[in-house]
């Protein structure tokens, strides 16, 4: 993610800044992608701290226009999971429309978010037919700890659920091209092999011996679906991570100069590379706070090969190139 300019007077703002460090208030604007200082902002900026711009009084922003259903108010902390949510949400969007994704220029449909509290069953995250369901409850770092243990996975966040279900809908957006369907079958395999009894196999008997071999994630190994998601929300974190460390004014010699932008960059290959050299770096420094590693997983050649893949079709995708 980009480091943006205060418009009203010295140092930075970061992406979910609603002011400045002298208390100024400010929006943030996806279409310039900067921050301004004047309204219209987001009606739900008092609700659940939004910090886009708006079109107009009293309306939603892009993002939060996205949100066709928002959790039901009765349910444990409702409003503070909801905002944690929709955070995720604007950050994965506007990484996404840097590739031009549901932005003005994207001719295609947008996605709808249907954004639910929990009661005692938990809600399945999934998408059909371009609806996003997202559990807000999973932005309860207890809950989400919980499951990430039960489920094994080494990463669990909001960000992380925000681009893998996006990821599903991206997959059935390039899916109504008439040229995508053969070239990902060819890497991925056939999606139209049985999905729930796939997963029951998932779950039942756990993942081939080999998974790492061919998957970034042992999820990755259920279905030609899950293996897409998977990839393309791993692509959008490598790509993220080379954004924030260049952006932040990191430099070395092994790294791009500060006005390289990740998402401009045509090479796969070298895009993979700057994200996985700063990794190594960034998981060490974590260490030295007893914190995780920021990404905990090993790139297969197989993986590397469908990350290549994903980031010539999500680069080209959004405007049918
Ligand atoms: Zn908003
Ligand atoms: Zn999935």
């Amino acid at each position: 993610m980009h480091v943006f300019s205060n418009p009203v007077g010295a140092g930075s703002l970061w992406f979910d800044n609603l002011s400045t460090a002298d208390g100024t208030p400010v929006a943030y604007d996806p279409q310039a992608r900067a921050f301004v200082p004047m309204p219209p902002f987001c009606v739900n900026r008092d609700v659940i701290g939004c910090n886009w711009i708006a079109s107009e009084q009293g309306a939603f922003c892009r993002s939060c226009a996205m949100t066709a259903l928002a959790p039901d108010m009765s349910t444990h902390n409702a409003i503070h999971n909801w905002a944690l949510t929709e955070a995720a949400k604007r950050w994965v969007l506007d990484n996404l429309g840097r590739w031009h994704w549901f932005r003005p220029e994207d001719p295609g449909v947008r996605p709808v978010f249907h954004m639910l509290g929990e009661g005692p069953t938990p809600v399945a995250m999934g998408h059909a037919d371009g609806v996003v369901t997202i559990s807000v409850a999973e932005a309860d770092e207890v809950l989400r700890t919980t499951r990430r243990e039960a489920l094994e996975e080494p990463y669990r966040t909001m960000i992380g659920h925000m681009r893998h279900e996006i990821s599903h809908m991206l997959w059935w957006r390039l899916s109504l091209r008439a040229d995508f369907l053969d070239a990902f079958r060819s890497v991925f395999g056939d999606e139209r092999a049985d999905y729930v009894a796939a997963l029951q196999r998932h779950y039942s008997a756990g993942p081939p011996i080999d998974w790492k071999q061919n998957h970034l994630t042992t999820y990755a190994s259920s279905h030609p679906h899950e293996d897409w998601a998977e990839t393309a929300a791993h692509l959008l974190h490598l790509t993220d991570i080379a954004d924030s460390v260049v952006s932040a004014g990191f430099s070395s010699s092994g790294l791009p100069r500060p006005d390289w932008d990740p998402y401009s960059e045509p090479n796969a290959e070298r895009l993979i590379s700057v994200a996985v050299s700063v990794i190594m770096g960034i998981n060490h420094v974590n260490r030295s706070m007893g914190l995780p590693d920021i990404y905990p997983f090993v790139l297969s050649d197989a993986a590397h090969r469908k990350l290549v893949f994903v980031h010539d079709w999500l680069r080209r995708g959004a405007q049918g190139r």
